[in-house]
């Protein structure tokens, strides 16, 4: 481990002194960010792999997204929606035109505007579809990752998210990930009651889990067959990360309810949507849903100047040149080490496996030696360390990290 000096154990004593243990961070305290590097308060620089779980798909600090931020900061920053503001109905416009959607319901976090999709789809069971009261179901998968609020971490198999939080919220049905026939069975058996299948396109937190081909346009055609909404959480997927602007347009799929969060703001300030068409969206009505920050001239001011960046810099493209070449230049280096298992992943949200057990320390002890080489990523689940740079990482600036990777990787000693 390496020797933490002073200025650093100072900070990391004050959180694990007034700080909830609710997390375990690696022993780095961050200070600074520009692009893709932040520093720590010694001053040293590190690449950032996590990119705040892809929240800075951007980069860090973008001049853009900085300014947009601190222009409208101080001109109006919350109005609440009991008045309209000058910057919501411009951001609904291009959020709405972007993704191909009638409408937007903004919200803030990930996890609130996955709650907001499920009353959406709920209602939309109810007042639309014509399923009886309260007996409307929702389809999930296993090993799912959708946020942390009850009635999310009431159908999350994660012991860790789930257990001793009960009383949980019913109407959830389980099914295995990328698992047609499954779908298909289930709707088949009780499709009259299923409002919606809710789906991440690829399973970020689960480990990078990447459906075959084919599984999202097949899901989404089931649903439309059953009158089930197909419900895509690209939270962590969305906003360029997996080399298209959502990963559903990977296999040419339009979902009936989108749900944006993370990236949509380019981590400068928390900033969620949900979209979907009128014959969805109009079950909503003034007083029965809403949030005092959902969109707040500040949050739409900076969601627009992010989703600027993803188009003017052509982060989609970059994300899927970069990842190809990533991918390669790792399977380069599995062939030399026994360390690393596979590498999996799609455009610059990628995986390496470890070769070792789900519950030894070795993945930790790599990203523990990574940083000290100068590169942040943080294992997942057990032996899975995910890799996602900032999408504005350019390829020299990938092949010296490639390079830190195979350092790093090489010199490990169990
Ligand atoms: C991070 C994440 C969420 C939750 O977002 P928060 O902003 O942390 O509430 C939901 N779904 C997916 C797929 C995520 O990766």
């Amino acid at each position: 481990m390496q020797t933490i000096n002073t200025t650093s154990s100072t900070y990391i004593t004050l959180e694990e002194k007034y700080g909830a243990h609710n997390y375990h961070p690696l022993p780095v305290v961050l200070d600074r960010g520009e692009g893709v590097h932040v520093w720590d308060v010694e001053g040293k620089r590190y690449y950032d792999f996590l990119s705040a779980y892809s929240a800075v798909n951007q980069g860090h600090s973008h001049p853009k997204i900085v300014k947009a931020l601190t222009e409208q900061a101080s001109k109006l920053a919350l109005t609440s929606r009991a008045f309209y503001n000058s910057k919501l109905g411009e951001y609904e416009k291009k959020i709405t035109g972007l993704f191909g959607f009638d409408k937007v319901l903004p919200m803030n976090s990930g996890a609130e505007a996955v709650e907001t999709a499920v009353k959406l789809a709920r209602k939309w069971g109810y007042e639309v579809k014509g399923i009886h009261g309260n007996e409307a179901k929702i389809i999930v998968c296993e090993n799912n990752f959708h946020g942390r609020t009850t009635t999310i971490v009431s159908f999350s198999n994660d012991p860790d998210a789930h257990n001793n939080y009960g009383p949980f919220t019913p109407g959830f049905l389980k099914i295995p990930y990328n698992d047609l026939p499954a779908l298909e069975q289930i709707l088949k058996d009780d499709a009259k009651n299923i409002a919606a299948f809710l789906v991440e396109p690829i399973q970020g937190e689960a480990g990078v889990y990447v459906p075959d081909e084919g599984f999202l346009k097949g899901a989404s055609e089931l649903c439309k067959k059953h009158n089930v909404l197909f419900v895509a959480d690209e939270v962590q997927t969305g906003i360029a990360r997996t080399g298209k602007l959502i990963a559903c347009y990977h296999e040419e799929v339009q979902p009936d309810i989108l749900i944006l969060g993370k990236a949509l703001s380019g981590g400068m300030y928390p900033v969620s949507a949900v979209l979907a068409n009128d014959h969805i969206m109009n079950v909503i009505h003034p007083g029965q849903h809403g949030s005092t920050f959902g969109g707040n001239p500040l949050a739409c001011a900076v969601a627009m100047a992010a989703l600027d960046v993803v188009e003017e810099e052509g982060l989609s493209e970059r994300a899927e040149r970069l990842g190809k070449m990533f991918r390669h230049e790792i399977r380069k280096i599995i062939a030399k080490t026994d360390l690393i298992v596979s590498v999996r992943g799609k455009g610059l949200l990628n995986a390496i496996i470890i070769n070792d057990s789900q519950h030894s320390p070795t993945a930790w002890n790599l990203c523990v030696n990574l940083m000290n080489n100068g590169l942040l990523a943080k294992p997942t689940h057990g032996n899975i360390i995910r890799l996602a740079p900032p999408l504005v990482i350019t390829a020299e600036q990938m092949e010296e990290c490639i390079s830190i990777i195979e350092k790093t990787v090489l010199e490990f000693k169990k």
